[in-house]
C-alpha cells in the first residue's frame, strides 16, 4: 500500500540547485523532503566554479568553511587561447572592482562528486530530509496545481504532498514540461567528449589553478586542474561530429589534441586515467536551452531543469545555485504571505532569466573567433552597460557577478565584514559628482571619513553595492553614496538574503534626488 506524507517543499534532485534551495528553505523553518535518484558521491561534469558560488551562495548555506577545507584547487581566473590572437591571455577575478569590493576574488576547481556531496550533507545537517536512491516518477496535481510527487524507494511507491514541488532534476528532468516547453538555441548545439589525465602539466604560476580554454578548428578544449595530479580534459565540438565521438572516442580525442599544440604539450607528461570513476571517455550533449516558463502553480524549475548554457564560462553551477537561492526566497516569501505568488515567482524568473541572458548574449559574440580579447571586453561592457574602460565588466560577468551583486550585499553587511571591505576598496579614485560632494560635506566627521573611502570605489556599481551593505547607523553615508539613477527594481532581497521585499518608496526618492 502507498504511504503518504506532507511537507512544505519537495525537491526533486540533489545536485547543487536542489541542495541549495532545500538548505535555505530549511534555514527559515520550512519542512523539506529532498529526493535524489542516485547515491552520492556520484559522477557529474561541471568542475570549474565561479566566485559568486563560493563567496556568495556557499556562505549563505553555511558551507563556505567546509568547501575551503576540502583541498580543492584554487582558481584565480581563466586563461584563454581564443579569437584571432595566437597568444594565450589571462584574467584574474580579483581585478574587477565589484569583485574586489565584495572580496569575490577566487573560486575552486572541484571534483563534482565531492563538491555535490558536501552540499548534500550540509542540507542534511540543516534538517532537510534527504533520501538517496529515491526516484520521482510523476507529479501529483489537484485543481490545476502541482501538490506533490509519486516516488519510489527500495521498490516501494510513495506519495509526498507539498505546498511547492521544486524540479532540480537537471538536464534530464521531465517535469519541466508541466511549466512550459524546452526551447533549444539555434547557435549553441554542441557535444562534449571528455576524459581525465594523471600527472599532466600545469600552466606556469600563478595561473596553475586556472581553467585553460583553447579554441581549435572544430571547437574548443577545457583543461581543468582538479588536484596536483588529476586533470579534466574535454573537447566541445559542433553536433555534426557526434557520430565520430561515439564511434571511436579515443581516435577522436587524439585527433583533437593533435590540432592543439598547447594542450598536446601539457598532456605529454601525463597518462589517461583508465580505471575507476574517471576511467572512461564520456560524451555529453550540451545544447543550450531555456524553458518557456520557469514556474507553474505549485511547481518551480531551477538549475539545468530550467535552462542551460554552453559551458565555456563555467556558468552551470553558478546558475544552478543562484536560481536555488532566488527560488528559495520566493517560496519563503509566499509561505509567510509577504507577496503573492505571481510577484514572488515572477521576481525569481525575471532575475534568473536576466543572469542567463547576460551569459547568452555575451557568448554570441565570444564564439566569433575573428575578434581579439579587446573586442570581447568591449562586448562585455556593452552587455553589462558598464562604463568601465578596462576588462572589469568581462571579469565581473564571468565571475557570476553580472547581475547578481545586490543579491549578496546584505550578507556581507550583516557580518560586519563590509566595513573592512570598505577600507580595502579604495582604488582608482574617481571624480565624485558635485551633488555627492555636497552631501559628503554635510555628514558628521566619522561618517564622512567612511563615505570618502567608499566613494573612491571605482565605479557606480561598486559604490551602490557598498552603500546598500552598510549597517543602518550609516544611513547618511548610504544616501551620499547611492547611485544617482533611480533603479527600476521594486522588489529586492531582504537584508538576510532569504526573502523578497518591496523597496520602500523613500529609498527610491533618495537615490533619485
Ligand atoms: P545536476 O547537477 O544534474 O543534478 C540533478 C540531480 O537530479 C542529479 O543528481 C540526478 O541524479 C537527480 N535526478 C534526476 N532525475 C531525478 C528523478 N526523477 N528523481 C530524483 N532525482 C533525480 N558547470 C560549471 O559550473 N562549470 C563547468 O566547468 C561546467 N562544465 C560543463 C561541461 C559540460 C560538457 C556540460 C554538459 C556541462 C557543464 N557544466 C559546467 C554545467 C553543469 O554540469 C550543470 O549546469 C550543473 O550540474 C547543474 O546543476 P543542477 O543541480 O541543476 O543539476
Amino acid at each position: 500500500m502507498e504511504s503518504e506524507s506532507a511537507y512544505d517543499v519537495v525537491v526533486v534532485g540533489g545536485g547543487p540547485a536542489g541542495s541549495t534551495l532545500a538548505t535555505l528553505v530549511t534555514k527559515r523553518g520550512g519542512r523539506v523532503l529532498l529526493l535524489e535518484r542516485e547515491r552520492f558521491p556520484r559522477h557529474q561534469i561541471g568542475e570549474s566554479l565561479l566566485p559568486a558560488t563560493i563567496h556568495g551562495v556557499c556562505r549563505l548555506l553555511d558551507v563556505f568553511d567546509d568547501v575551503e577545507q576540502a583541498g580543492f584547487v584554487r582558481k584565480r581566473g581563466g586563461t584563454f587561447r581564443w579569437g584571432r590572437n595566437d597568444e594565450p591571455w589571462t584574467f584574474d577575478f580579483g581585478k574587477a572592482s565589484v569583485n574586489k569590493a565584495l572580496n569575490f576574488t577566487y573560486a575552486y576547481q572541484v571534483e563534482r562528486s565531492r563538491f555535490d556531496h558536501i552540499l548534500l550533507q550540509n542540507a542534511r545537517r540543516h534538517g532537510v530530509e534527504v533520501h538517496e536512491e529515491a526516484t520521482v516518477g510523476a507529479l501529483v496535481e489537484e485543481a490545476g496545481r502541482v501538490c506533490g510527487v509519486r516516488w519510489v524507494e527500495s521498490g516501494q511507491e510513495r506519495v509526498a504532498r507539498a505546498r511547492y514541488v521544486v524540479d532540480a532534476a537537471g538536464h534530464q528532468s521531465r517535469f519541466h514540461q508541466r511549466a512550459g516547453k524546452r526551447e533549444y538555441s539555434k547557435f549553441f548545439q554542441n557535444v562534449a567528449l571528455y576524459c581525465y589525465y594523471e600527472n599532466a602539466g600545469r600552466l606556469p604560476a600563478p595561473n596553475s589553478g586556472n581553467i585553460f580554454s583553447v579554441a581549435f578548428d572544430e571547437g574548443w578544449f577545457w583543461y581543468i586542474p582538479l588536484s596536483d595530479s588529476l586533470t579534466s580534459v574535454g573537447a566541445v565540438v559542433a553536433k555534426e561530429h557526434a557520430d565520430r565521438l561515439r564511434g571511436d572516442p579515443e581516435a577522436a580525442m587524439r585527433s583533437f589534441v593533435d590540432k592543439c599544440p598547447r594542450i598536446a604539450s601539457l598532456l605529454s607528461s601525463g597518462t589517461r586515467v583508465s580505471s575507476g570513476p574517471y576511467g572512461s571517455y564520456r560524451i555529453r550533449k550540451d545544447y543550450s536551452y531555456t524553458n518557456t516558463a520557469f514556474w507553474a502553480p505549485g511547481l518551480v524549475l531551477i538549475g539545468d531543469a530550467a535552462c542551460f548554457i554552453d559551458p565555456v564560462f563555467s556558468s552551470g553551477v553558478h546558475l544552478a545555485t543562484y536560481s536555488g537561492l532566488l527560488a528559495a526566497r520566493s517560496i519563503l516569501t509566499c509561505m509567510q504571505g509577504r507577496l503573492d505568488e505571481n510577484e514572488s515567482f515572477g521576481e525569481f524568473e525575471r532575475r534568473y532569466r536576466q543572469e542567463f541572458a547576460v551569459f547568452y548574449e555575451f557568448l554570441l559574440g565570444f564564439y566569433d573567433m575573428h575578434q581579439d580579447e579587446e573586442s570581447y571586453f568591449w562586448k562585455a561592457r556593452k552587455v553589462l552597460r558598464s562604463d568601465d574602460r578596462d576588462n572589469s565588466a568581462f571579469i565581473q560577468l564571468v565571475a557570476g557577478m553580472g547581475t547578481t551583486a545586490d543579491d549578496f550585499f546584505g550578507l556581507r553587511g550583516e557580518s560586519g565584514e563590509m566595513l573592512q571591505l570598505l577600507v580595502d576598496a579604495v582604488a582608482d579614485p574617481v571624480e565624485g559628482g558635485k551633488r555627492r560632494q555636497e552631501r559628503l560635506a554635510s555628514l558628521p566627521a566619522d561618517a564622512r571619513q567612511l563615505a570618502e573611502r567608499a566613494a573612491s570605489a571605482p565605479n557606480e556599481a561598486g559604490r551602490g553595492i557598498i552603500a546598500q551593505a552598510l549597517p543602518e547607523r550609516f544611513g547618511a553615508v548610504r544616501e551620499a553614496l547611492s547611485a544617482p539613477e533611480p533603479t527600476t527594481a521594486h522588489i529586492v532581497p531582504s537584508r538576510d538574503g532569504l526573502y523578497w521585499e518591496r523597496r520602500q518608496p523613500e529609498t527610491t526618492q533618495l537615490t533619485s534626488s
